[in-house]
């Protein structure tokens, strides 16, 4: 049985899909104006695993991860660089795509963008309207938080520590410091949609609103994020969501990942920590960033270094060369229940990687053919739901950095090849100096009785 933490009550919980033959998972997606970074990454990452975890579990599962295409930060960018605001979001969304494809994330089902769902949001600003829990006040449309008895209940927040904490000049078309936006008027060079209103453009929340419920229904299971969404973010989903459904639950499950720091301190361009995970797929394979981000419990700040990531090559290193060395011998049909066992306890995926470790070391020792065959099939069992150990063995350990200086594959080959050669001939003293160029190059040699392996150290 699957247990999760739910923000809402902020307990574990057993996982009672609404549905059991359909479970519906939500999760934010991104805002496409620039290049995503590394801490945009872990919530791909880590429901990526949820997702991967409840399609072993349920017959039927529908992702959702939205794309926020039109943001007062797009606009901003596009009139920073002058790129019309269509080419500037779809380049960036492509990227996203091409990042996260690198991190072995599976695509969701649904990936809606906010533009293509204007008139969704528009109805529910209606209905909010219609049953008094929003005005319209100079092009503006805002939902009034007093009217919501509940609000505030997902952040465990007092309403006056929400506006104390919004530290923000109440606009003056505001009847509560706390009421936030659900349409607002655009001047001609911005992006606008007719309205009833007039020419505006949605709020971020309603965006998210729209767009699960539109695909997912007024309730649905999972609804993921990062923490630092819980307020405003979806703290205001929420309420806008049930005020226009009364009745419906919206989300029933809020999973949320913990914070992410990079070399022990929150991550800033001028610190040099800001990692685009476009610049580390230059550096490091996708599966070890992907690695290095599930060696800590979701729930647990992560620090991030790029040390981490050196370890995690290391330790995938370690993985595929023991999957190297039984690629002759079929995987057997036993199952990484003790993988399984660690993820639907709140995907714990620290453990489950104990457990994939453990049977790495117990394929090392292992003696006979059929206990090879048994572990290898853990191994890549376990390795699926979490998205690692997929690729092909020698593909990896053969992996080099873009833009390498190092040997190319028909380079080192052609050195393997003389240094055989010159073994035939005896002639040692050719076959070390060869040797020694390769190791120089990091490529690391192992002779077995069909022939030399290589690979990159
Ligand atoms: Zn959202």
């Amino acid at each position: 049985m699957l247990q999760i933490y739910n923000t809402a009550s902020r307990r574990k919980e057993q996982f009672r899909p609404i549905d059991r033959q359909h479970v519906r998972m939500y999760v934010c997606g991104p805002t496409v104006y620039d290049f995503a970074h590394i801490g945009n990454a872990r919530p791909v990452v880590v429901f990526d695993v949820v997702y991967r975890l409840l399609e072993r579990l349920y017959p039927d599962v529908t992702y959702v991860r939205n794309i926020t295409d039109v943001d007062d930060k797009i606009n901003a960018r596009a009139k920073e660089t002058g790129e019309d605001i269509r080419t500037l979001t779809e380049r960036t969304a492509r990227q996203f795509h091409a990042d996260v494809a690198a991190l072995g994330a599976l695509e969701p089902d649904v990936e809606p963008r906010a533009t293509d769902h204007i008139q969704e949001m528009i109805a529910i600003i209606v209905e909010l309207l219609d049953k008094g829990y929003a005005y319209h006040e100079d092009g503006h449309v805002l939902f009034h938080v007093p009217s919501m008895p509940k609000y505030g209940a997902l952040s465990g927040h007092s309403r006056d520590e929400l506006i104390a904490g919004a530290r923000v000049e109440v606009a003056p078309y505001k009847r509560d410091p706390a009421d936030f936006v659900l349409w607002k008027p655009s001047e001609t060079s911005l992006p606008g949609w007719n309205s009833p209103w007039g020419r505006g453009r949605p709020g971020w929340h309603i965006e998210c609103s729209a767009m699960s419920m539109k695909y997912l229904g007024q309730s649905f299971d999972i609804h993921g994020g990062g923490r630092d969404l819980i307020f405003p973010h979806h703290e205001n989903e929420l309420a806008q969501s049930r005020c226009a459904h009364p009745g419906s639950q919206y989300a029933k499950y809020w999973m949320h990942n913990g914070y992410l720091m990079a070399e022990g301190e929150k991550m800033s361009k001028s610190l040099g920590n800001f990692y685009t995970i476009n610049e580390l797929l230059q550096e490091f394979p996708g599966e070890a960033i992907r690695l290095a981000l599930l060696q800590t419990h979701y729930r647990q700040p992560l620090d991030f270094t790029k040390e981490s990531l050196r370890q995690a090559k290391h330790t995938l290193d370690r993985f595929y060369a023991a999957l190297r060395g039984v690629a002759d011998i079929a995987p057997g049909d036993a199952k990484a229940d003790d993988v399984m066992a660690a993820l639907l306890d709140d995907i714990n995926t620290p453990l489950a990687l104990s457990a994939l470790h453990a049977a790495l070391g117990d394929l090392n020792k292992a003696g006979t053919d059929a206990e090879k065959a048994r572990l290898k099939a853990i191994l890549l069992d376990g390795g699926e739901v979490m998205g690692l150990l997929q690729q092909d063995p020698e593909a990896w350990l053969r992996w080099q950095p873009t833009g390498g200086a190092g040997l190319s594959d028909g380079e080192i080959e052609s050195l393997i090849a003389r240094r055989a050669a010159a073994r035939k001939a005896k002639d040692f003293g050719e076959a070390d100096r060869v040797r020694a160029v390769l190791s120089e190059n990091g490529v690391i040699l192992e002779d077995k009785p069909q022939g030399t392996i290589w690979r990159r150290g």
